[in-house]
Parts: C-alpha cells; structure tokens; sequence
C-alpha cells in the first residue's frame, strides 16, 4: 500500500501523560505508515513550556496562523500542585487559552454518536455541536460590595467627557453589583465562525439570547448574527437546506430536550461554559468529546480531543499496567484535521483516508470492541479491551 503524498505540512502539538502516550500511538500505529507528511511538530509538554519560558506555545500559535492546520494533544494547565510536581518556573497560564488568543477562533465542541453505546439522553442521536463565545461578559466582569443607603451607578464616558450616567440600584440594604462588556468585533468574529462551522458540517444554526431582559446588550448579539447571516450566508445556507435562527435562551433550552440533535448551538460565553459540560454529559463519555478552534474565516483549525492527559490512568501506565484509555477522540481529532488539510489542497485520497479512518473507529466500537469507559455505559456483560488491544484492531482494519 503506498502512503498518500501530502503538499503541505500541519502543525502537530504534543502534549502530556496518558494523552502524550496516545498521541504517539496514533502518529506511530495511525498516520505515519500511511501518510507522507510534514508534520511540524511543537512539544507543549509543561517541562518543554517550562524549559522555554512557555514561548514555544506562542510559537506553536503561529505556526498554525500561517500553516492553517493544527493538531493538539492534551496538556496539563498547570495549579500550585503541579508548579510544585513539576518543580516549574512559575505557573503558567493554559496553552489552549493562549492558542486561542493569537488565532482569535471559537470552539466548537462536538460528540461522536456511535450507536450501540447507550446515551444519558438517549433520543439525542445526532450531534448537538456547542459554539462559545469565549470573549467577554462575566469572564472580564467588575464586582462590588455594597452598603446599605449606597448608589450602584454605571458611567459610561468617551474622552473623559461623561455621555450616561445610569443609577442602577439605591440600596435598603447591603448587597452586591458588577458590570461587564463586550465588543462588537469579537461578536462579529464570533458569528463568522459559526455561519462558516455550520456551513463546513451542514447543521443548521441557533443563537441564543435574552434579548427580552437585555434589550441593548443580548440584542446587540442577535442584530449583529441576523446582519450578517442575510448579506452573506442566507443564500448559502438555502442552498445546503439548513437555516439560522435566533432563539430566547431558555425556549433553547427546551429544544435541546425535546429535539435529536443535529444542530450547531451559538452560545454566549457563560451559557456556553454551563452547556458544554451539560450537553457532554448528555452524550456520555469525555472520550467521545472532541474538540475544535476555527478562526473566524473558517480557514485556519485547531483540532483536539476535549478530555484531558488522564492523568489516573498515567499513573498506571507509569506503574507499568496496561490502561483501557480511550483514544477515539484523539483519533478523531487527527482524522479532522487531515480532512481540513485535505480540503485546502484539494487531497481527495487524503479526505478519504480521513473519512475512512473515523468509520473504521465506529465499526469496531458498533461491533463491540471498546475501551472501559464506554463498556461500563453499555453494562455489566460488556466486555472491554486495554489500549494497546484498541489500537491493534484499529491497525488491522486499516491495513485490511
Ligand atoms: P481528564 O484528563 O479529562 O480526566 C478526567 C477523568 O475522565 C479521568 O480520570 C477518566 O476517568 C475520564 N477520562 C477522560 N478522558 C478519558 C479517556 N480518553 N478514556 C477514558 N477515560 C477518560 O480531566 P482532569 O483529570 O480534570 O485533568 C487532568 C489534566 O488534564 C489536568 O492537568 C488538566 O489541566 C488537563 N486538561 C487539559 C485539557 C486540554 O488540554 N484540552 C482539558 C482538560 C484538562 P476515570 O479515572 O474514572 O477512568
Ligand atoms: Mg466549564
């Protein structure tokens, strides 16, 4: 069999534990004996961030800018209890919030729905694709204590002259404020993001707000997706038969119940926070999240599994045990950003082997070969295969 010949090269992102020994499995087992590919490589391990004052991860940043495609493995954001394991410089801040900062992208977090493995919610079988405006409102916010007899105002100024001047609450007693903001900018990006995401899977769109409460703010949102959405994408979206629609936050809520799935979800950034989690859980296992930054044009991607670097099954594997690890997200992440390489450079049998990869993944899993994370959802007569088992039965489809 002869490899598939890639122009271009993609950024590859390792990471660390039981995500770093993934990581090598699939670039070893998965790609390089079938691909022939540039992969620059970046070790954002915590001791090579550390070892290069965490300039590497910016550089890591860029090289995906100018090459358009990245694929990250998980890595350790590190506490006071890593900076201590680690015996760290100082305590760095999460590489994907950095990633994120210079491609200036929205995350777009997506389940792989397989079959035969049970749901929480067991009706949702097609993806709900949550997209988080990671940018502003109570991440950025300001908060206050306040007394009783106090005045809570909001003051907005433009070169040092006072334009409003709103009270917001004379307290009868102590209580609590905050303000916060955003911009139109980072709104409009946003939007981009998810008409073209929404474009690229063929999912329709839904923004959600409580334009009702928050007439300027959440509406601000709203008339800033519904512009855009009619000048460049509504004719597009017609042609792929999907739509956009604006819907009140908590109405969404309700949908997301009673509707399959099948649907990229636009969140503000708390709501995006709180649903993420809600609707990973919905889906079932960590091991089945992935996950992917795209840049406002829909040119530029990061992928990535969604879970962690495992660390309980690390320890394990540093004890020299076998773990049941789950690689499908990995895999999936690796099998995304391939496709979007071949997309940019017109690679048919590189989307092929893309798209082959991924249902190899869910024909083994559909015939009942899994790690334990998803054995213990199917129950208890659900038998279950160690990593190295997982990959071997990978390796053979590929090959056969
Ligand atoms: P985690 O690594 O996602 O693991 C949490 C638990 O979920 C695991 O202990 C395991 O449960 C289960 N799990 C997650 N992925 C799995 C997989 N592929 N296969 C089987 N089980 C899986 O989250 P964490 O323990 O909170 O964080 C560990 C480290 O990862 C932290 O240092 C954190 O900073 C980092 N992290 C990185 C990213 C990223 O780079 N994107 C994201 C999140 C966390 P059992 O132990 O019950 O088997
Ligand atoms: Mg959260």
């Amino acid at each position: 069999m002869s490899k598939i010949f890639v122009k271009n090269p993609i950024i590859d992102i390792d990471g660390d534990e039981m995500a770093r020994v993934l990581w090598s499995k699939i670039k070893t087992e998965l790609i390089s004996p079938f691909i022939d590919i540039n992969l620059i490589s970046y070790d954002l391990s915590l001791k090579n961030r550390d070892r290069f004052d965490d300039k590497i991860t910016i550089e890591a940043a860029n090289a995906i800018k100018k090459n358009k495609v990245g694929v990250k493995c998980a890595t350790i954001t590190p506490d006071y209890k890593r900076v201590k394991e680690f015996n760290l410089k100082r305590k760095y801040p999460s590489p994907n919030g950095t990633i994120r900062n210079i491609l200036n992208g929205t995350i777009f977090r997506e389940p792989i729905i397989i079959d035969k493995i049970p749901k929480i919610v067991n009706h949702w079988n097609q993806p709900v694709v949550i997209a988080r405006h990671a940018f502003g409102d109570i991440y950025r916010s300001k908060e206050v204590f306040t007394k009783k007899n106090g005045k809570l105002k909001l003051v907005y100024e433009e070169q040092n002259k006072v334009k409003e001047e709103i009270e917001i609450h004379h307290f009868n007693s102590d209580g609590i404020g905050l303000a916060y903001f955003n911009n139109f900018d980072s709104i409009r990006d946003f939007a981009y993001s998810c008409f073209n995401f929404s474009m690229k899977r063929n999912f329709s769109l839904f923004l959600s707000t409580k334009n009702t409460i928050l007439q300027k703010y959440d509406e601000s949102f709203k008339e800033i997706f519904d512009e855009l959405y009619l000048k460049e994408f509504k004719e597009k979206f017609e042609q792929k038969n999907i739509f956009y629609q604006h819907r009140l936050i908590d109405d969404m809520v309700a949908c997301l119940m009673k509707w399959s799935g099948g649907f990229v979800w636009a969140c503000k950034n708390y709501d995006g926070d709180v649903m993420s989690d809600l609707v990973a859980q919905g889906f079932g296992s960590l091991g089945l999240m992935t996950s992917v930054l795209q840049s406002p044009d829909g040119k530029t991607l990061k992928t990535e599994a969604a879970h962690g670097t495992v660390t309980s099954h690390f320890r394990q594997h540093q004890n020299g045990k076998e773990t049941s690890t789950n690689p499908v997200a990995s895999i999936f992440a690796w099998s995304r950003a391939l496709k979007h390489r071949g997309t940019l450079d017109s690679n048919n049998d590189l989307i092929r082997f893309s798209d082959n990869l991924e249902s190899y993944c869910l024909g083994v899993l559909n015939q009942g070969y899994m790690t334990k994370d998803l054995a213990l959802m199917c129950g208890p007569s659900q038998k279950w295969v160690t990593t190295n088992e997982f990959f071997n039965i990978i390796v053979s489809k590929i090959k056969n």
